[in-house]
């Protein structure tokens, strides 16, 4: 959108009115540049393994008949590939759906979600993991997507660290607030990235990262999710090395809270 409106010099109400539309303008550029973008990273994505997919079905063609013994890996290739497309749409449309969606908030005990989510991570993981913290801490949120944003982030502690090394939970209740964090001992997250993986396909470029692959939109359902929620959600630095997400739900306002306003 390109029309701006003339601010008139004589602080007015036309001027803040002015002001404020070209505010406007200004944001709905922005979110059409990010749309762009996104749409131009999704299909660069989906690109590069439709390539390899390609390239083995002709080797396949060209060489199979005379060479059966080149199937086997072509095989393997593709399949990795092609899954690699199904978790990308996959989270594509969660994220779509999470852009849209509003979520049925209501009160319940996120130290039995987070339980649940560590016994069906445990079939997934090699790490240990433990829950620790209060034995019931009641929240105002969407019990189904907080434990999407559990097993996200335990998945991700999981990719990024050793297999000997715990993963923790750790739930706390404060007057104010629950706090909700996932620990590892991996890798880390520099400074510099901490303020970019929540980005939508923004990835640490590391040797290290580049070989455990990833689609880089984990995070960015997770913010979303977390954003439906009304909770907040930062990083910061594990002890004596690794990654610790915090979660943070507003502690809901209890009815005797309500008598002491
Ligand atoms: P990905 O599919 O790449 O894992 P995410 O959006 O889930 O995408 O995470 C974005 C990036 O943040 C990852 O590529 C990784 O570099 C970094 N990251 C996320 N979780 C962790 C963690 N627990 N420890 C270290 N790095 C992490």
């Amino acid at each position: 959108i390109k029309a701006t409106l003339p601010v008139p010099t004589q602080p007015s109400e036309v001027h803040q009115l002015a002001r404020s539309f070209n505010d406007l303008l200004t944001a709905i550029n922005d979110h059409a540049q990010q749309e762009r973008e996104f749409i131009s990273n999704a299909a660069h994505e989906l690109r590069t393994p439709i390539a390899a997919i390609r390239g083995h079905v002709r080797l396949i063609q060209r060489r199979g008949r005379e060479h059966p013994e080149i199937i086997p890996r072509s095989i393997n290739f593709i399949d990795d590939e092609s899954t690699r497309m199904q978790k990308l749409v996959n989270s594509l449309l969660t994220l779509s759906r999470a852009d849209r969606g509003v979520l049925a908030l209501d009160y319940f005990d996120v130290v039995a979600v987070a339980n649940e989510t560590i016994e069906e991570e445990r079939a997934v993981l090699k790490q240990p993991l433990t829950l620790v913290g209060d034995t019931a801490a009641v929240i105002h949120g969407n019990s189904e997507s907080v434990q999407q944003i559990l097993t996200a982030l335990l998945d991700n502690a999981g990719k990024y660290s050793p297999a000997d090394q715990p993963i923790t939970i750790r739930i706390q209740q404060t007057t104010t607030a629950v706090h909700i964090s996932v620990a590892d001992h991996g890798l880390g997250i520099a400074d510099v990235d901490k303020a970019h993986i929540f980005e939508r396909f923004y990835r640490v470029d590391t040797a290290r990262t580049r070989q455990i692959g990833g689609t880089g939109l984990g995070l960015a359902i997770v913010a979303q999710l977390v954003a439906l929620n009304q909770a907040t959600i930062h990083v910061a630095d594990n002890q004596p090395q690794g990654s610790r997400f915090i979660l943070t739900f507003p502690q809901p306002t209890t009815d005797s809270d309500k008598l002491s306003d």
